[in-house]
Parts: C-alpha cells; sequence; structure tokens
C-alpha cells in the first residue's frame, strides 16, 4: 500500500504500522484468561461525517447535570423517626442460628427491650440534636412510599433543599456594615443588584490615592502607572484589628490555632453559606430563574449570568476618581494585571518557539514527548502567572479564553475546566481571621487577581464591583505591617483556605459518623472479602481521620438485615436481626452508631468475629435496597459516610435487579444497558444528599451486578465507587492486595464532611453543566455530602456576553466542608487566564489534555443519553472539525496533508485512545458493568489520572540508568523516555512497563537479555520466569533496585493500586497488553495512521 505521508514529505519516516499489521501482533492468542478476551469483530467502524452533528462546543449530552434538574429535586421530606406505630409491631425481632458468636436469644431480647425504642407506644428513639424533632406524622400501617414521600407537615430544623428560600437571600445586619455613612453619596456603582445595599463607600480618609495601576478588566484605563506616591498615610495601625493567623506550614487539619472568636467583627453578610447556604442560591435575581432553563440545548443560554443582570462593564461610574498615592513605605507593588499585563504579542512569550510551529500529522512520526505531556503556561505576565492556581489543582480547555461565542463556536474546541479542588497538598496556607473578605455582591473571595484601586479598596476581578477593605484586612500577619492588603497572604495565594467562622455553618459541625455495611449472603462470603474487609478495619481503626466525636457503626445484610449493638457496657456486640424488608426499622437506633474510641473493644471485637458469623449461612438473596434505606434512616439525624460492600446483583425488597446483561450482545455498540433500570438508587441517594450522607459502594463482583443502576447510590450522593471484578481469595489473590491497598487508603485519606462547592466566573462567562459525583442543589452549587481528595470534577462553559475590552478573566472554586476535626474550613482556588480575539490565539492556547478530559466526560453522558455510537460520532468529529476550522480559518495557504497546530498535534491521538478504551470501544468483549466502572472513572478521577487510563505511559525498563533520576528520600528514581505506544517500539530483546493507570504491564521480551533477568527476577532464563507473575522479587541487585523503586514511585502517586501484570511473549494476557497500543491496528479498530488518514480525508472535503 502507498504511504501517504511519504507522497507529501520526501525523506520522512514513514509508517509501519498502518493496515500491515507487525509480527507481533500475531502472536497467538492463547486464551481468554479470566478477564480478557479475544476482541471480536469490529462492528462499528469509525463513521463518515454526517452531515448533521453536534459540534464540540454544542454537546447536548443530557445525562449531565445541569442547572435544569434543580427543579426536580424535592428535598428530603420524609421522617425520619418512625412513628411508633403500626408495622413496628409486627417486625420480628429474629435471631438465627448463624451467628454462633452472639448471646442467646433471649439475652437479646432483654437488651432490646431494654432499650425500648421500637417498641410500640413506648419512648420514641431519644433525639440528637440535629434530628427532626416532629414525628408527628404517623405513617399508616404497611406504607411502602413512606419513604419518599415529601411531608410537608414536618418541620424539618435541618436545611433541606425543598425550602430553599428559608435562609436564602437574608441578609443579618451585619450586612450593611459597609454602607455609606449618611450624607456620603455612594460611589456612582452600577454594578449593583437592585435591592442589594448601598455600594460601597469608604469613611472618609484624610487623603485618597491615585490608582496604583489601572483597574483590571472593564474600562480599560489608560497607560501605566502613575509615579510614586506623594501624599501620607495617614491612618495609623489600628490596635484593635484582630491578629490574623497564617498558616502556611502543612494541610494538616486543625493545626491552625484559632486567633478568632469574636463574631461580632465579622463583616460580611454571607446572605447564605457559602453565598447561599447549604441550598440557596448567591444570586437571589429573578434572572436565575431563567437560568433553569435551556440549559440542555446547544447554546440556548440565557442572556444573563445570576447577579450580573444589571451591569455593563464600561460604566463611567467605575473610573476611580483621580487620587494620590500614600507616601512612605506602603506603596503598592502588585503586578499590574491592566492594560500592560498581556505580553505584547501572543506566541512570543510563554510560548516555546515550537508553540507556534505547524504539525503536519501524517508526516510527524514521532509527536509524543518523551517526557510526561505538562499543561500549557497561560500567556500573562510573568508576575499574575506565579500567582495562579497550580494547573494539577484548576485547569482550563483553553488558556486562551476566546472573547465571544461567536469565536468559541468557530474555533470548534470545548471551553470548560476540569479541578481537582480537594487534592492533598504538602503545602496549604490555612488563614484564621474574623474577617473573610469576599466581593459584596458576587461573593467571590478576595484572590490574587483583584485589583487594588488604592489601600482602601479594591475591584472585584469577577464582577468587577469596587469593594471596601475592612479595616481588619489592612493588617499584613505575615509581614506584621499595616497598610499592605495587597500583601496579605489571601492575595498573594492562589490556592488557600479559611477557617470558617460561624456563619459559615447551619448547624454545629457534624461529627465524623463511619457506618459500613456488609453483603454477607452465601456468595459474598464465598469470595472471602469479609476477612480482608474487616483485618483492614482493624489495622487502620486508629487512622481513621476523626477525633474524641467520631462515630462508627455496622449493618450487614442477606435476605434480612442485622444490627449490631456496641452499647457500652456489653460484654460483646449483640446482633439485632429484622426480617421485615418491606418497611425497614432500626432497632435500638442510639446503641447502632457508637463513640469509636469509648467503645473500641467492642467494635474490635465485632471486626474478629464478623467474618466467622456467617460461613455456614445458605442465604442467596441480598437485600441491597431495604439495607442501605436502613443506614439512610440510621445517618440522617448527623450524616456522615455509608460504606458499602456489595457481590451481587440485590434480588430481593426494593431496589431488586434483574440481569440485564446478554453475553452475545456485548460486541455491539447498541443495545446496551447504560442507563439505570430504577430510579431508586438515585432517590435514595438524593435523599442521602439531602441529610448529608454520602454512599461509597464497593462492588466485588464475578457477575453482572447492573452498576449502572447501583452506581447512582454513590454517584448522587458525592460517593466513590470501586469495583473488584471477580474478586476471590483464593482464585484471584492479587485483587485482595489491591483491595487491601486501596481499603487503607481509603480509609485513611482526608475526609470532608456536609461540603457545598461553588464555582464563579468572570462575568461575562457561565458555567452550564457539570460533571462528577454530586448533586446540583441549587442553580450551581454542588452538594457534597462527602468530599475526598482523589474525586476530580469538570465543567463546561460558555461565553455568554461578550468579553469586549477584557484582558483577562478569573475562575474561582470554593469547598466549603467540615474537616474530621469538626472545623467548618473553605478551600479556594483561584485562577486566571488572558482572553484573546483570534482563532489563531485560541488554538495556540488550547490545552489537549483537558480538552480530551472535558470531551471523555461528555462523551460518557452522550452514551448514556443516546448511544454509544453516538458518543463515538461525537469523539472523532471533535477532531474533524476542530482541524477543519484550522485548516479553513487560520491557515493562509493550503498546504497538503493533516495540518494541527502544535498545541493540538496529540488531539487525534488521545481522541483515538479514547475510542480504544474501555468505556467507549466496541468489538469487545468487555463485561458491562466493566465498562459502566470505567465510565465512572472517567467521570469521577481527576485528569490526570483520566489521562493514563486512556493513554499509558510505555517505558524500556531492561536498560535503566540514574541518568535524569529523580532523587527522593534518598531513593534514586529513575526517569525513562516515554515510548510511542506501537508494537514498533517493542524489541524482543528488551523488557517494557506499560502503566495504564490501574493496571500496569511487564513485558519480557523473548530474547531480554540473560542478564537482566537474573538481576531482576531472580531466575536463570527466559523459560524459568513463572507465568502469571505479579510481584517481582526484591533482590540485592542494581536493576531490581532501580526497578521496583520505579514501580513503587508510580504507585505512590495515585490513590488506587496498579496491579502488575508480568507476562511473556505467549502469556495470556499478552492481548491485553496489546490491546493499549492505542497506535497500531486491532482486529476491531484502525491504526492511529488509518485514523489520520480518516481524518484527513474529512478535514479536506
Ligand atoms: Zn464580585
Amino acid at each position: 500500500m502507498a504511504q501517504p505521508g511519504r507522497a507529501h514529505g520526501a525523506g520522512q519516516q514513514a509508517y509501519s504500522n498502518g493496515p500491515v499489521q507487525n509480527p507481533l501482533m500475531h502472536s497467538s492468542h492463547v486464551s481468554d484468561g479470566q478477564r480478557y478476551n479475544s476482541p471480536g469483530l469490529y462492528s462499528h467502524p469509525i463513521p463518515t461525517k454526517p452531515p448533521l452533528h453536534p459540534s464540540p462546543g454544542q454537546y447536548n449530552y443530557g445525562g449531565s447535570q445541569n442547572v435544569s434538574q434543580l427543579s426536580n429535586y424535592q428535598g428530603p421530606g420524609q421522617t425520619l423517626n418512625r412513628a411508633p406505630v403500626g408495622p413496628i409491631s409486627a417486625a420480628p425481632l429474629q435471631h438465627t442460628g448463624s451467628s454462633p458468636q452472639m448471646p442467646p436469644p433471649s439475652q437479646k431480647s432483654a437488651a432490646i427491650s431494654s432499650a425500648g425504642s421500637f417498641l410500640p407506644g413506648t419512648n420514641p428513639p431519644a433525639l440528637s440534636n440535629w434530628q427532626y424533632g416532629q414525628t408527628t406524622v404517623s405513617q399508616p400501617a404497611g406504607s411502602q412510599t413512606s419513604h419518599f414521600a415529601h411531608v410537608t407537615g414536618a418541620a424539618p430544623t435541618q436545611p433541606s433543599a425543598s425550602s430553599p428560600s428559608s435562609l436564602g437571600n437574608t441578609n443579618p445586619p451585619t450586612s450593611y456594615q459597609y454602607a455609606a455613612s449618611p450624607g456620603v453619596p455612594p460611589l456612582p456603582n452600577s454594578y449593583m443588584k437592585p435591592g442589594s445595599a448601598p455600594p460601597p463607600v469608604n469613611q472618609p480618609l484624610p487623603s485618597t490615592y491615585p490608582p496604583a495601576r489601572p483597574p483590571l478588566g472593564p474600562p480599560p484605563s489608560g497607560g501605566p502607572p502613575l509615579g510614586r506616591p506623594t501624599a501620607a498615610m495617614t491612618s495609623p495601625p489600628n490596635s484593635s484589628v484582630s491578629q490574623a493567623l497564617l498558616n502556611s506550614a502543612t494541610n494538616q487539619e486543625g493545626d491552625a490555632t484559632s486567633a478568632t472568636g469574636d463574631g461580632s467583627l465579622v463583616q460580611n453578610s454571607y446572605d447564605a453559606i457559602e453565598g447561599g447556604g447549604f441550598m440557596a442560591s448567591t444570586h437571589p435575581s429573578p434572572a436565575s430563574q431563567n437560568l433553569k432553563m435551556g440549559r440542555s440545548v446547544g447554546y440556548s443560554y440565557p442572556s444573563l449570568p445570576p447577579g450580573y443582570q444589571n451591569t455593563s462593564p464600561g460604566v463611567p461610574g467605575m473610573q476611580p476618581p483621580p487620587m494620590q498615592y500614600p507616601d512612605g513605605p506602603q506603596s503598592f507593588h502588585q503586578p499590574a494585571l491592566g492594560t500592560n499585563h498581556l505580553a505584547a504579542s501572543m506566541g512570543s512569550l510563554s510560548l516555546q518557539p515550537e508553540g507556534v510551529r505547524l504539525v503536519n500529522l501524517l508526516q510527524e512520526r514521532n509527536i509524543l514527548p518523551t517526557a510526561p505531556l505538562q499543561a500549557p503556561i497561560p500567556n500573562l505576565h510573568e508576575d499574575i502567572q506565579k500567582l495562579n492556581c497550580n494547573p494539577e489543582l484548576f485547569r482550563c480547555t483553553l488558556t486562551n479564553i476566546p472573547q465571544t461565542q461567536a469565536l468559541l463556536n468557530k474555533a470548534k474546541l470545548p471551553l470548560g475546566l476540569l479541578l481537582h479542588p480537594f487534592k492533598d497538598l504538602s503545602q496549604l496556607p490555612v488563614v484564621t481571621s474574623s474577617t473573610i473578605v469576599r466581593c459584596r455582591s458576587c461573593r467571590t473571595y478576595i484572590n490574587p487577581f483583584v485589583s487594588f484601586l488604592d489601600q482602601r479598596r479594591w475591584k472585584c476581578n469577577l464582577c468587577y464591583r469596587v469593594n471596601d477593605v475592612p479595616e481588619e484586612f489592612m493588617y499584613n500577619p505575615v509581614t506584621r505591617v499595616y497598610g499592605e492588603p495587597h500583601k496579605r497572604p489571601e492575595v498573594q495565594n492562589a490556592t488557600i483556605e479559611f477557617m470558617a467562622p460561624s456563619e459559615y455553618m447551619l448547624r454545629p459541625p457534624q461529627p465524623p459518623v463511619y457506618l459500613f455495611v456488609f453483603d454477607v449472603s452465601h456468595n459474598a462470603i464465598e469470595t472471602g472479602y469479609l476477612d480482608t474487609v474487616c483485618q483492614s478495619l482493624l489495622d487502620n481503626l486508629d487512622l481513621l481521620p476523626g477525633n474524641t466525636r467520631t462515630k462508627i457503626g455496622f449493618i450487614t445484610f442477606d435476605s434480612t438485615i442485622h444490627f449490631y449493638s456496641l452499647q457500652e457496657g456489653l460484654s460483646q456486640p449483640q446482633m439485632l436481626i429484622v426480617s421485615d424488608i418491606e418497611d425497614v426499622f432500626i432497632p435500638m437506633p442510639e446503641n447502632l452508631l457508637v463513640n469509636l474510641n469509648e467503645n473500641k473493644e467492642l467494635i474490635q471485637d465485632l471486626l474478629r468475629t464478623l467474618p466467622q458469623m456467617f460461613t455456614k449461612s445458605l442465604e442467596t438473596q441480598s437485600a441491597l435496597g431495604p439495607a442501605l434505606q436502613a443506614a439512610f434512616k440510621l445517618m440522617s439525624p448527623t450524616g456522615g459516610r455509608i460504606s458499602v460492600f456489595q457481590t451481587q446483583l440485590p434480588s430481593v425488597g426494593v431496589g431488586a435487579l434483574k440481569s440485564r446483561e446478554e453475553p452475545n450482545q456485548r460486541a455491539s455498540a447498541k443495545d446496551i444497558h447504560l442507563t439505570p433500570s430504577t430510579d431508586f438508587y438515585k432517590k435514595l441517594a438524593l435523599d442521602c444528599s439531602g441529610q448529608q450522607v454520602a454512599v461509597d459502594l464497593f462492588l466485588l463482583s464475578g457477575q453482572y451486578s447492573d452498576l449502572a443502576s447501583l452506581g447512582c447510590i454513590s454517584r448522587y450522593s458525592a460517593g466513590s465507587i470501586y469495583y473488584y471484578q471477580s474478586y476471590h481469595h483464593k482464585h484471584n489473590p492479587v485483587q485482595v492486595e489491591k483491595l487491601q491497598k486501596e481499603l487503607k487508603r481509603y480509609l485513611t485519606r482526608k475526609i470532608g464532611f456536609e461540603a457545598v462547592m461553588r464555582i464563579r466566573c468572570t462575568k461575562g462567562l457561565s458555567i452550564h453543566t457539570f460533571h462528577g459525583n454530586f448533586f446540583v442543589r441549587s442553580t450551581d452549587l454542588l452538594s457534597l455530602p462527602n468530599v475526598n481528595p482523589d474525586a476530580g470534577y469538570a465543567v463546561q462553559m460558555s461565553v455568554e456576553e461578550s468579553l469586549t475590552d477584557m484582558q483577562v478573566v478569573s475562575f474561582q472554586s470554593a469547598l466549603l466542608y467540615t474537616s474530621s476535626k469538626g472545623e467548618r474550613r473553605i478551600r479556594v482556588h483561584t485562577m486566571c487566564l488572558p482572553v484573546v480575539t483570534t482563532l489563531n490565539d485560541i488554538y495556540l492556547g488550547a490545552d489537549v489534555q483537558a480538552i480530551t478530559g472535558l470531551l471523555a466526560n461528555m462523551a460518557v453522558d452522550r452514551s448514556v443519553s443516546a448511544s454509544l455510537s453516538d458518543a463515538r460520532d461525537a469523539l472523532v468529529n471533535a477532531v474533524i472539525d476542530s482541524l477543519s476550522a484550522y485548516r479553513s480559518s487560520v491557515l493562509s495557504v493550503q498546504q497538503p496533508g493533516l495540518m494541527a497546530p502544535f498545541s493540538l498535534r496529540l488531539f487525534p491521538l488521545y481522541v483515538l485512545a479514547l475510542l480504544k478504551q474501555k468505556a467507549f470501544q466496541t468489538g469487545t468483549t468487555a463485561r458491562l458493568d466493566e465498562r459502566i466502572f470505567t465510565m465512572c472513572q472517567v467521570k469521577n478521577q481527576p485528569l490526570i489520572y483520566l489521562m493514563l487510563m486512556t493513554h499509558p505511559s510505555l517505558y524500556r525498563i531492561d536498560n535503566l540508568t540514574d541518568e535524569g533520576a529523580l532523587n527522593i528520600n534518598d531513593r534514586t528514581i529513575p526517569q525513562p523516555p516515554i515510548l510511542q505506544l506501537s508494537v514498533e517500539k517493542l524489541s524482543r530483546d528488551g523488557a517494557y512497563l506499560m502503566d495504564a493507570g490501574s493496571v500496569m504491564f511487564m513485558w519480557i521480551g523473548k530474547n531480554c537479555g540473560q542478564n537482566f533477568i537474573n538481576q531482576v527476577f531472580g531466575v536463570p532464563n527466559y523459560a524459568s520466569i513463572p507465568q502469571n507473575m505479579t510481584h517481582l522479587p526484591e533482590l540485592d541487585t542494581a536493576e531490581s533496585t532501580r526497578i521496583l523503586a520505579f514501580i513503587s514511585w508510580l504507585r505512590e502517586q495515585r490513590p488506587f493500586f496498579p496491579i502488575l501484570y508480568i507476562i511473556r511473549d505467549e502469556s495470556p494476557l499478552k492481548p491485553s497488553f496489546l490491546q493499549n497500543m492505542i497506535e497500531d491496528r486491532t482486529e476491531s479498530a484502525l491504526s492511529y495512521y488509518e485514523f489520520l488518514l480518516h481524518i484527513q480525508q474529512q478535514v479536506n472535503k
């Protein structure tokens, strides 16, 4: 076959892995192994571009959570304390013989009776602080709908989403702190919401100051900073300023000694928590109502973002009055954000010379960088850029923001953000101050990208309102100098955490509460998982994040539900069995969740005996739904975390499911069941979310378990999903290690409770679709009953109003949570990006990894709402459309080949990788649950891991050297170059490591050097390397040390534990290894070169 690449570029290295396959590919695939099967026929070739298709910016993926869903959610109106009537008396308390460790029935009955909380007509359960106080609504006997009934009669004392206005828009009197003094006319300032407080006006100062620099954003002001300050600063340091405390050492919780406490000093109104309470909107305006409509159709977004409807950028009143500088040392040194912030011309700064280079993809063979791809650096003045948010935390698909939606549409690239907001950080400034300075209009937290008009006023970089600098903020706790508000840590750090004062609480911070729910059916016991989990819990009990208030509890279930009383004074735990799964109630609720420290021995006792208690059980049924209902009821009063372990399809009670997988249809992209078969799990998740409860799901199953339905319980309650396919303690021992390692991380990682997150952006931009595990509670407030450091999020954006005259825009995420130490904290990240007016600049600043990540999220939604083939088409079209637009609108001279801007040179490769990834591949025999799980990962993983599982890293490891190695804690970590994913790159003389994120393959070539095999495997030759090897021995050789250091370094950097499969050339796992060779053709998918030809054909149409 002719090589088109050669036709266009003499001397270029031609592809050899096109239609002709590398001989290595033909190695016999011996067996299909336990979970890997040979690919079937490729039934869904890459389509030609249909005439009508969504452009990248126009995906209408119905499955995502956009704001229009708000109205669907009614608050959890169910009564939590069951009225002590009716069905309760009928509910038998059983004792089965399956619990030899448990006390005899008589003893149990006695204990239950003495508690009395569940018996008809006797004492109702004791209410804890935040429990519904009224149980006046009696449920009729046998009412099955009570759980989801919206009981309006009960007056919740706790925030509920059904009453968003109850707390939302009321400003406490303190909000007028900044109001003008009588007689002082307000500054002309039209950036106000109608009906809001008067604009901030300074108390008359003895002297006024000229602006230190041009104000940021509109209106563009003329020229560079004026001269040196001339007037004296007369305000003396105020001795009453409360000492702010800066703790920049670590992010350890609780190490910031509070110096606050004076609530009366708090000057912000916090019309609600995080600008809206747990449930209320920041932007109580008529326009916000409109926001809820039309979001799901293309670009039919509302024309006005909330809170800005009365604003316009070019208001003359925003011009700062002529003022003079103060004299003395307090002159402003804030880097200029104004007209001079941009480099003189795009592409001349921050971009490598090659950044502006054109790439002919058909000619350039080696486009994959040998080192991990770095995020592009925004083209900002270096003084600004050095303050910008770390791209690991906050990333935008386009680091040059298009000025108008029309321009964005032309670029055919998606605009959106990828966030990792609660990532573990080694350095995190923590501020304890009674005054958290926020914009009075849009509630933005003061940040490095605001502009100070003078010492007393700052202009919001999101809505351009001019705000006063509170007195306390005049003092810099770091330098201990008065009059340096622009040097405060809040203005010097794009990532910062605040200790939140009481305004940020709607109730006292909840204690850490952990409830474990275990499947103990026959099937579950067979897998042996309970030993591993109970042992891990025993090992890590003292490491659970928490304090003296930590509570813990356990539920087990098969066809019935078993509770465990851990009441103080008992000699051993008591099991209470509830067999009425139709109408679950909680016996002795006060003894089921107990203080961890005070009852540790009983808890340890239970964990030691639990694995043996059900070994003789023959019960095969699974009442997961009722067990979750019980867990929810138990957790509702406090909120907290439910960890549920499930090993099969739920079969009885509410939420029972039927198998929908048809193995012979696995290869087809049609008719696969990606949508939930019941809304039970979603509804229950929303109830959980309303009560600050998150559910984490551990699915350990060898059979189809309908993860599409089960996963909803975690997705909407902001939980995590773990999947251990075919878990078995004996048959699949490598999974045991994986579970152990991941449980350790899971149990000990940081956790935030009762959290909400809001993402704000500069006026003119609008966020419209959210991706991740959470529920959008009100307008744009993400409800996160739990937040963990391993979760990623993504949002899509549009340009609602032209960003005329703006040089930069900013994005800010604020995550309000309760730490496991019971502190209310706010973690804020702010990112600043330049605005551009040309297509070329947009392409120059494209972040190809972020684009790929966002497209993957959108494609999951598309798969669910439309079909897998639709999603695949959309992915391919994203490449075709953007490269077509580049060709027709940017390139002045049409060149042969397939031209791409340097920034997008990896775009086709990454999209091809997505098409071959488990979530989206066709022609595969991958199990449905496995596909769904991969989709869950796409939605919930931070970008870095998503990229690794999409496009693995391949290294040659038989010739590792210390050249360029990292040195970490006296360990030398080799850094071998990354190779292209093609068998062309493999030599039978070598050994290679493929890191695919959650799995690693080490492939040993047949002719691999004997010395290497000796030194690393401790065996004489290739033939003696054992099959099914998953561990490398620790040998006292340089080679062994290097490889082990490299692998463990790779593993340490991620929250999950990748299994290492060591495969020889004839290994049954080889197909899995080869399947990740993205650039090669497989029986069911195009090679990279074929894919490029396809793209070129479409682009040149
Ligand atoms: Zn603002």
